[in-house]
Parts: C-alpha cells; sequence; structure tokens
C-alpha cells in the first residue's frame, strides 16, 4: 500500500477538505467567502510549516506566540505518551493530585520570582486570568477588606476571551455583540512611548488620579502584559512598571502579571518581571510552558495570595483539566529543553539581531516605529511620520498577502505587523523575515 506523505493530498481530498473546512468550523476571526480556502497546517518542524499542498513557510509567528522549542519535537510526543501510558488523566480537586502537576508547580516557583509560593493550573490563558481576578478578590475578602473588587486595566490590552478576560481587554472589537460584559474594569492608557508623551510620568500620575476618583480602598489589582502583545508589542519605558508598581504597592493594589505570552523565554529571561525589576502577586502564564504542544495555563501566586487560597474552603473553583498529568509532563520536558539549549539566550540575542534588521527599515517611509523585546517584535506602519497617521490598510494588505507571496507567516493588527517566532529561530530566519518584509513593503507601501 502507497504511503501518503501526510502533508500532500491528493486534489480531490483537498478540494473536500476546504469545502468542509467552510461549513463546518467556526474558525476565530474568519469571515469565509464561498471560494476562500483555509490554509492547511498539516507538518511542521523547527521554525518551518507545510501545508496540504506542500507548501512550505516560515514560521514567525510561532503558532500563536507559543512554539518556544519549535515544531515537531520527538521529545514532546514521547514525554506525552509516557504519561499517559501510566496515567492519562484522573482529577487534581480535593486531596487528589498528581505527578507532573506536583513537579511542575515546584519547577514553576524555583523558575518564578522569590516572592512565589503556588501555582493553580487551567487549560490556557484566558482561564488563567480568570483565576487570576478571582484569587485576587478573593485575597481581599479573606484579608478583611471584601469592599476590594475593581480591576484595573489598560487600553489596547489583551487578556483572552471568556468574559471577565474579555472585559478587562482594551479593545473594542472584543466587547461588542457578546454584551453585556462584567463591570468592575476600568482601563488606563497603554504605556505607548512612540504615540503618548512623557509616557510614564503620563501614565503614573493617570493611575493617582484613578485612584483618587475611585479611592483605592475599592481597587483588587491592576492587570497588566509586561509588553503589550495584540496592543503592537508595545514595549513600556524602563521605569514604568517600577512606578506603576511603587504605586500600587502604597495602596494594597495587588499587581497581576499577564505574562501568557512573555514567560519562558519570549523576552530572553523566564519571566518579564525580572527583566522590568518588579515583584509581582501574581502571574498569569499559558503558551510557552507546553510550547503549545498540548494545552495548559497556570497561574503563579505569592506566597500571601496562596495562603489565602487555602484557608478554608479552599478555592471553589477547579477545571475538570486542572493539574491534567499529560500536559503538566509535557511542560516539564518543554522547560526541561528550553533550560538545555539555552533558548533564553537565543531569543534575546536572536531578538536584538532581528530588531536591528528591521531598524534598517526606518528608510521606507510607512515605517513609523520598530520595537522589540526578546522574540516580541513589532513594526508600526504610518501614512505619514509627521502626523503618525496609522496605516491600518496598508498593514491590512500585508497580513492578507504576506504569507502567499513571501511564504512568511506574520501577522498583522490595526497599523501593527507582529513577530513572536520559536525561540529556535536563527540569523538566517530572521534575515529571510526582514527581507520578505523590505520586499512587501517595497511593493505596496507608498515610496
Ligand atoms: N493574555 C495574553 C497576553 C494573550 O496574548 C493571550 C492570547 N493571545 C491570552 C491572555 C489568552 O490566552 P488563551 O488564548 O490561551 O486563552
Amino acid at each position: 500500500m502507497a504511503v501518503e506523505h501526510p502533508s500532500v493530498l491528493a486534489d480531490e481530498r483537498a478540494e473536500d477538505l476546504y469545502r468542509w473546512d467552510r461549513e463546518h468550523v467556526i474558525h476565530p476571526q474568519f469571515s469565509p467567502t464561498d471560494d476562500s480556502r483555509a490554509r492547511i497546517m498539516a507538518h511542521g518542524s523547527g521554525a518551518r510549516l507545510t501545508d496540504t499542498e506542500g507548501r512550505v513557510y516560515l514560521d514567525a509567528t510561532g503558532g500563536l506566540w507559543c512554539a518556544q522549542i519549535g515544531h515537531g519535537r520527538a521529545e514532546l510526543a514521547e514525554a506525552a505518551r509516557e504519561q499517559m501510558e501510566q496515567l492519562e488523566f484522573f482529577a487534581s480537586f480535593w486531596d487528589f493530585s498528581n505527578q507532573p502537576a506536583i513537579r511542575l508547580a515546584r519547577r514553576l516557583i524555583e523558575l518564578a520570582p522569590d516572592n512565589m509560593g503556588g501555582v493553580y493550573f487551567t487549560v490556557g490563558g484566558s482561564e488563567a486570568n480568570e483565576i487570576a481576578f478571582m484569587l485576587a478578590r478573593m485575597f481581599h475578602a479573606r484579608n478583611g477588606q471584601p469592599e476590594r473588587t475593581l480591576v484595573l486595566s489598560r487600553q489596547s490590552a489583551y487578556h483572552g476571551i471568556t468574559y471577565a478576560a474579555r472585559a478587562a481587554t482594551g479593545l473594542d472589537a472584543f466587547h461588542t455583540e457578546v454584551g453585556p460584559l462584567p463591570g468592575g474594569f476600568r482601563h488606563l492608557t497603554m504605556p505607548h512611548p512612540y504615540r503618548v508623551e512623557n509616557c510614564t510620568d503620563h501614565c503614573v500620575a493617570e493611575l493617582e488620579a484613578v485612584l483618587e476618583e475611585v479611592g483605592p480602598e475599592n481597587v483588587a489589582a491592576m492587570i497588566g502584559e509586561p509588553i503589550m502583545g495584540v496592543g503592537g508589542m508595545v514595549v513600556p519605558p524602563d521605569d514604568y512598571w517600577p512606578r506603576m508598581e511603587a504605586v500600587l504597592r502604597r495602596h494594597g493594589i495587588l499587581l497581576i502579571y499577564d505574562e501568557v505570552v512573555t514567560a519562558y523565554g519570549r523576552t530572553g529571561t523566564w519571566f518579564a518581571a525580572e527583566r522590568f525589576g518588579v515583584t509581582p502577586d501574581i502571574i498569569s502564564t499559558a503558551k510557552g510552558i507546553t510550547s503549545g504542544y498540548l494545552p495548559l495555563g497556570a497561574v503563579i501566586a505569592s506566597r500571601e495570595v496562596r495562603d489565602a487560597a487555602l484557608q478554608p474552603p479552599g478555592f471553589v473553583s477547579g477545571f475538570t483539566y486542572t493539574g491534567h498529568p499529560a500536559c503538566c509532563a509535557v511542560a516539564l520536558r518543554n522547560l526541561e529543553i528550553v533550560e538545555q539549549e539555552g533558548l533564553l539566550e537565543n531569543a534575546a540575542e536572536v531578538g536584538r539581531y532581528l530588531l536591528e534588521r528591521f531598524e534598517e527599515l526606518r528608510d521606507l517611509p510607512s515605517v513609523g516605529d520598530v520595537r522589540g523585546c526578546g522574540l516580541m517584535l513589532g513594526i508600526e506602519l504610518v501614512e505619514d511620520r509627521e502626523t503618525k497617521a496609522p496605516a491600518i490598510e496598508l498593514a491590512a494588505l500585508l497580513g492578507e498577502r504576506f504569507t502567499d507571496e513571501m511564504g512568511v507567516v506574520i501577522r498583522n493588527v490595526d497599523q501593527n505587523l507582529i513577530f513572536s517566532p520559536p525561540l529556535i529561530f536563527t540569523r538566517e530566519d530572521c534575515d529571510e523575515v526582514a527581507g520578505a518584509v523590505r520586499t512587501m513593503l517595497e511593493r505596496y507601501g507608498p515610496s
């Protein structure tokens, strides 16, 4: 019997798949037309992907910002297989536990900032943030301050799509047609040095003014992505987080760091908290914890927050898959590989190189800003450098055509092109990405 290459299908079967996909699969953020075709990915190896037609792509998005160790690693398949043969799943509710979950919690506490003491496992990033809000409010309630419920967030923040995470998200598109959203969230200005003058001063003054207005005794927490991802890979000034943290501390407000994207090496350290020199009370993580091989999120809590959660009757919130043994076993092996292969260092070094290559694009009139930290980078396109008018149409056009014309998978959000490749990326991969961006901007941008 002929062995079919998994990534290349006979034309007829491919047509069926395209049609069934159009008819039956509801994709996030996709509205198919009668003749549109999904790009059906079939195979992955390192930073390369192959679709069902046999076309090979360079993955500059890391799946969805999560493929730290790259695609197609047999070691993780092996870790999942071994664990599933032992114990595929059993609950972590009540007094049940399992070895991979315990070991992973221990490992995360070793890697996380020194004040951390407890880990709660979820299935992904949105649920991690839901849990973070619950833990923050419960912490205050169990410390005699139940009125502390308000959560501060930022405009253009992305924290997920479940209801509270969506309410914390500061992007209008996520707030329409699915309401009402829960109240109790307030959005501050995003720390965008390219767009906000005297950025840190402005943001700190605004925080103080908002606290004055709402009463700090009513505020449970502030949530923030250390570097804003969907908002455009926006890296705040170095003094932003330390100064914001100082104000929050003064008022007894918890800091929730949403490190769903930034944790596990993407910015060149295990956690971005290290890079910014802050000590969050709660850190939400997901994605890179398993390099996306299996779904898993982990909420890491300070010893104080953990202690509050462990008070009777405990934390009355469990997902069926909290502490899933196979997901945790894969995460442990994944983190081992990140360490053994020096991927933190690689993310820092190759990220610097990619940023340098992007800096060279500033001679193109539509490039307004170029920024990045580790392997999280963004290029902001403008219609006019003086006015900084956002070039949303150009970014959308590029987003639409980039992958087909260049064979490089990138992402566009509003006027930004954003990049978050696997942490195994090489300088040659960077050259390919930067070259592709130049070609596309020369082809479609103003000259
Ligand atoms: N927080 C941040 C910062 C994210 O970027 C994302 C996903 N891109 C989420 C939370 C939500 O994670 P998930 O999609 O796993 O629910």
